[in-house]
């Protein structure tokens, strides 16, 4: 197949290329969206839904301004979504609780917070330092093993999957052509024309975005980026559904729309190894009930692990090609607290080419330019 009637070829429709794909779609662009698939490593359909403020942004104030405007952008993006296509995306901001289990939890998280906030260029954000009777004040089911909490009324949840769905809903009714099942193999860039090798066909596209997630490690080099990103496994456990009882996120139980109890506690090296390991669930489960004992008594009703996609020093990468221009990058670890600004603040930078503006200068690949000492 050859199509060369679109502005822009998206690859990847994960979370971060289906939120540019509709961005770029709702300004009139001509898009195709192509997707490897269901055998591809997809961390948008197996993450937190966390939309985290709080503790993004160490060594990177930019980074940490960024996450706070797609947190502000969160509610337009959910509404704009919901008028565009109906689906209510469940966003709460209600604030969240990076909960401790002792003193010296306490004092790191303390320091650590402190530190982010003073950093040069930061625009410091709202946090509390909670001790235990004013934590169980607004969580009144903490166990007595919970030392305190930082709090920020900042953070927020969605339903992420609901989020995918609405923006690949919204991207098709705005014109954008989605191609699941089409893995692209090779780039080829030849007079101001990008060739994708898919399977049996190719398609041709004027400006390339690349949102592969971790696919995006073999294709940046195609177009002449140094975009290094590893696979990072996350594990979740699911409980049966009950009342609900959380009238805030801590950073790793959430209560979901629909009731269930989500617990999500886990950074590992593991490589592209996607299997669940019961020593990690058990230490997720067992902080989990120091945190709200009731927890101890619920079914667990499913676990999985999925790939974070990670870049090398864990901050998000927007660039264009200078070798080849017309092709551009985004990827990230935290493509849900982010989609909101992927979604409205990204597309019209990208569709003028406008990537080096101070507002987004810092998140380019020179960062990974390296002199070489001789
Ligand atoms: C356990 C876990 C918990 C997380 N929790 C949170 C959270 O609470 N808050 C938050 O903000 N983020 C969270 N994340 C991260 C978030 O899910 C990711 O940042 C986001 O999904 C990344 O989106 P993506 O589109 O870059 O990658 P993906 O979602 O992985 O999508 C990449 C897509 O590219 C496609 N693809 C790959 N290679 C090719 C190719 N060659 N050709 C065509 N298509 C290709 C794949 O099919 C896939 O659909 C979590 C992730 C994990 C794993």
């Amino acid at each position: 197949m050859i199509h060369n009637e679109i502005d822009f070829a998206v690859i990847g429709g994960g979370l971060v290329g289906a939120a540019i794909g509709w961005g770029l779609a709702r300004r009139g662009r001509r898009v195709a969206m192509l997707d490897e698939g269901d055998i591809a490593y997809r961390a948008a359909r197996g993450n937190f839904a966390l939309v985290w403020v709080q503790s993004k942004g160490g060594g990177m104030s930019r980074y940490a301004t960024w996450t706070r405007e797609s947190a502000d952008a969160w509610p337009e993006l959910a509404t704009t979504l919901r008028l565009d296509t109906g689906l209510d995306v469940c966003l709460q901001q209600p604030g969240g609780f990076h909960l401790l289990l002792s003193q010296k939890e306490m004092e790191n998280r303390a320091n650590a917070l402190k530190r982010l906030n003073s950093q040069p260029g930061m625009v410091p954000f709202e946090y509390h330092m909670l001790d235990h009777a004013e934590v169980a004040r607004m969580l009144p089911r903490i166990g007595p093993q919970v030392a305190g909490a930082s709090f920020c009324p900042l953070d927020g949840h969605v339903n992420a999957l609901r989020l995918l769905r609405a923006l690949h809903v919204g991207f098709q009714r705005h014109g954008g052509s989605y191609f699941p099942e089409h893995r692209v193999e090779q780039i080829a860039f030849h007079d101001g024309e990008f060739r994708l090798a898919c399977g049996d066909g190719q398609i041709g596209a004027p400006k390339i975005v690349l949102a592969a997630g971790l696919g995006n490690a073999t294709l940046a080099p195609m177009v002449g980026i140094n975009a290094p990103v590893r696979p990072q496994r996350g594990q979740i456990i699911v409980t049966e559904k009950i009342a609900p009882f959380m009238p805030y996120i801590v950073h790793t139980i959430r209560q979901t729309d629909d009731g269930s109890v989500m617990i999500s506690d886990s950074v590992e090296e593991a490589g592209y190894d996607v299997s669940v390991g019961s020593e990690v669930l058990a230490v997720m489960a067992d902080r989990a009930v120091k945190m709200f004992p009731h927890l101890g008594r619920l079914n667990v009703v499913r676990c999985w692990a999925a790939l974070r996609v990670m870049p090398q020093d864990g901050y998000p990468i927007y660039d264009q090609s200078k070798d080849c221009p017309g092709a551009f990058i985004a990827t990230c670890h935290s493509g849900v607290t982010l989609a909101a600004a992927h979604a409205l603040l990204l597309p019209p930078r990208i569709d003028e080419s406008d990537l080096t503006n101070e507002s987004l200068a810092a998140f380019s690949t020179q960062r990974f330019h390296v002199a070489t000492a001789h």
